[in-house]
């Protein structure tokens, strides 16, 4: 059963009177200094933004500053923290605002939000963290401690969690009396205190309310995340080689893997280009190779062509002794393993002695 909703709010607005970390944009809680820190904070740790957020804002100490800049000059401010899409999107940002707001950052959530690079998230926390307006904020850390309280049944990082996560964050918002306090508060939680493994209860003010507290399953909410069904199959490869001791290889001209070179297979989905057709064939094992969520069992095929092949855009004859520099995927340098093993690869003797 959902906790009730006003002394719960007021408890998170206490506690992070009480316990807030001093961050150079809590000072003034001027709304560039936060829109900056949200941008910075995303997939980054408070203690590297701390280092990156008052060089980069004496660099570009206000919205316009940050619009007139060169995009080269705020990448290399940024140098360092990562992710330089954010860098460009917030300028873009910045001069989004200065041409369709005169320079000044609007205060609701729909306005935030069309602006250039602002989404759901930020537009929520510029909007109460700077202005103090009922937004309601969901990241990561508030989508786990949201789960935890209400007892959400839904794996982490799932549309079904953040959905339940937005709905209930709406709802505690509108029942706080400061959304700056209620929703920092609650995202400060989230990062120090409800921590992902083992979070800390003991000095949580919140397990009177929590029903993951209550129920002894602060372990087990948020559930873990859904792996992804790997597919198992079985796929001929072909070990062929003419009279000089050359391998016959496959070019690859796909997107994923222009350059390599494959040993030809048999029927397959998975392998692009047309199958090889053989005409006689001898199996020298098995092995086994995984390819993301593909759990596949490659048989590796001694063969002799049904129709010749020639040296083309698809294929390709290579030396033996040349075999281990020509670019190639992993399963490939099994396979060639495998074939020595046979006494079955040609030897770069054989091979060099031909004219
Ligand atoms: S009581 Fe424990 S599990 Fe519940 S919100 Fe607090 S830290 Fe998280």
């Amino acid at each position: 059963m959902p906790p009730r909703l006003r002394p719960l709010v007021r408890t998170i607005e206490k506690w992070f009177d009480r316990h807030q970390r001093p961050l150079p944009w809590r000072e003034t809680y001027e709304p560039y200094f936060v829109w900056v820190s949200e941008v910075m904070a995303q997939q980054t740790r408070i203690d590297v933004v701390l280092r990156y957020f008052e060089p980069f804002v004496a660099a570009f100490p206000d919205l316009r500053a940050l619009a007139s800049a060169s995009s080269d000059d705020v990448t290399a401010r940024w140098s360092g923290l990562g992710y330089y899409r954010r860098a460009r999107m917030l300028r873009e940002g910045a001069a989004d605002v200065a041409a369709r707001f005169g320079g000044v950052i609007p205060s609701t959530v729909e306005e935030l939000q069309s602006i250039a690079g602002i989404g759901r998230y930020t537009a929520g926390a510029i909007a109460s963290i700077a202005f103090d307006r009922h937004a309601p904020v969901v990241d990561g850390n508030v989508a786990r401690i949201l789960a935890r309280l209400d007892g959400i049944e839904q794996p982490t990082g799932s549309p079904a969690l953040m959905r339940a996560a937005w709905i209930r964050a709406e709802e505690l918002v509108r029942a706080c009396d400061s959304p700056r306090k209620f929703n920092q508060g609650l995202m400060e939680l989230g990062a120090l205190i409800c921590k992902p493994a083992n979070p800390s209860c003991e000095v949580c003010p919140l397990t009177k309310d929590c029903a993951a507290f209550q129920q002894s399953r602060t372990a087990e909410l948020p559930l873990p995340k859904a792996r992804a069904r790997s597919h198992e199959m079985r796929l001929p490869l072909y070990l062929i080689t003419d009279s000089d001791g050359r391998i016959l290889m496959r070019r690859e001209s796909g997107k994923l893997m222009t350059g390599l070179f494959h040993l030809p297979h048999g029927d397959s989905a998975l392998l692009p280009g047309v199958p090889l057709r053989v005409e006689r064939r001898e199996s020298l094992g098995t092995f086994r190779h995984t390819v993301t969520t593909r759990r596949i069992e490659f048989e590796l095929f001694a063969a002799t062509l049904a129709d010749a092949v020639a040296d083309d855009e698809s294929y390709a004859w290579i030396d033996a002794e040349r075999i281990d520099r020509v670019p190639h995927p992993s399963y490939v340098e099994k396979a060639l393993r495998m074939a020595r093993r046979h006494g079955r690869a040609p030897t770069a003797s054989k091979s060099a002695s031909r004219k």
